[in-house]
């Protein structure tokens, strides 16, 4: 990278981190991003958890030009009639379980997450927000207060007040389901939590919370941000678990690598949003023509190539390639979301920095900073498991 470019890169693109990456990308295709020079990287982060058809996916290449072409933004969300939108939804519809059907969508995962909450307030009419600790479900305001507490709170407290009357109780608990009451409005979850360093729900937890929350009358949204499209083995992780909430929150790979989140409901649910007030929840971009074209595309894609189905399968090789290594503690996995533990901070940064070297784009979680991330592309072959699997066992010899 030339020294211009990594000093303008610094000095006019806002930082948010002390330490940046600073991998200059020319080009991606696959399951690999190369730098000028021409140095590949297995992404075995998928921009987390976004590109799930691959990179360049020839499919949504396609899809965005020609949308590109037709028209773009036309008018704000929800007044116009745009195929690739209404042609999306029923797709979405089709695919979640009963009664998600109606599809509200926006541009991000947070935006998503503030949508589900406003409409839970609305359509129970109570304040009470109940979410997980450890949990993450995106920076906006309204998302980063069900942050769940205590291992959140750190990130939060510079940003205090955020919104009241909100608690987070402990995911796999099932002690802690009696604090949902008849006041609450809803309670937030991740059917397998990302940022806490995968952990997948327990028996029939989800079962038990869904049971809780149809008992007094709280709505439950499942933030399959992360989950969602294929990544644990199934469209949705609901249908994995056999639960099915009130709200899904949808993102990161909704869009096909493009900006798209989603949250979706009943259609009764949903009326709520178009009175006192009318236009319950706004955005101009949401749902934007060429968003929804990839996501389609990409959707499409997934289920003609019968792409999840061997996700699974996928995800047990790297976990049978990696688990006798002597350096991985444990390895926490829901189909192709790995977490591979190596027990101190110390040995997963140094991993990072071998990875640097070798051409691995991992990262660790933000609340799990023992494990390193393994979330591949779904398209990932069978060969390129082994091969990345042959470099990082060598970066583990080496720890
Ligand atoms: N929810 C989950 C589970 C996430 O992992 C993320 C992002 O990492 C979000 C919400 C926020 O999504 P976005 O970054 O698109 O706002």
């Amino acid at each position: 990278m030339s020294e211009i470019l990594r000093k303008q890169f610094l000095q006019h693109v806002g930082q948010t981190s002390p330490a940046p990456m600073m991998i200059e990308v020319e080009r991606a295709e696959g399951v690999f991003f190369y730098t000028p020079e021409g140095k590949p990287y297995y992404d075995l982060v998928s921009g987390v958890s976004v590109n799930n058809v691959g990179h360049a996916n020839p499919v949504v290449v396609e899809a965005v030009q020609r949308q590109a072409a037709d028209y773009m933004h036309v008018m704000v969300y929800g007044e116009m009639v745009e195929r690739p939108q209404v042609e999306f939804a029923r797709r979405l519809a089709e695919a979640l379980p009963a009664p998600l059907e109606s599809v509200y969508f926006l541009n991000s995962g947070a935006e998503a997450v503030e949508g589900a909450l406003k409409l839970a307030k609305r359509y129970t009419h109570r304040t009470e927000m109940i979410s997980m600790r450890c949990a993450y479900h995106g920076s906006t305001h309204g998302a980063m207060s069900m942050m769940g507490a205590p291992e959140g709170e750190e990130w939060k407290n510079a940003f205090r007040p955020l919104l009241p009357d909100t608690k987070a109780i402990r995911f796999n608990c099932e002690e802690d389901l009696m604090q949902i009451t008849e006041r609450t409005a809803c309670v937030l979850c991740e059917p397998v939590q990302g940022e806490a360093g995968v952990l997948p729900p327990q028996a029939d937890y989800l079962q038990k919370l869904r049971e809780r929350c149809t008992e007094v009358g709280a709505l439950l949204i499942f933030d399959e941000i992360q989950t969602g499209m294929g990544r644990t083995g199934e469209m949705f992780a609901m249908t994995k678990y056999g639960v099915t909430p009130d709200i899904v929150c949808l993102a990161k790979a909704l869009g096909g690598g493009m900006p798209l989140g989603a949250f979706v409901s009943s259609r009764e649910i949903m009326q709520s949003l178009t009175h006192n007030p009318v236009l319950g929840h706004i955005t101009t971009f949401g749902g934007h023509p060429v968003c929804c074209a990839a996501g389609l595309a990409a959707m499409k894609f997934l289920q003609e190539n019968r792409v999840v189905e061997d996700v699974e399968r996928k995800g047990a090789l790297y976990e049978q390639l990696l688990a006798d290594h002597p350096a991985v503690k444990e390895i926490r996995r829901s189909g192709l979301l790995l977490a591979v533990e190596l027990g101190s901070s110390e040995r997963m940064f140094r991993m990072m920095e071998m990875f640097a070297e070798e051409g691995i784009m991992s990262d660790w979680f933000l609340y799990c900073d023992t494990a390193f991330r393994i979330s591949p592309p779904l398209v990932i072959s069978d060969d390129e498991i082994r091969d990345s699997v042959r470099i990082i066992r060598n970066c583990l010899d080496r720890l």
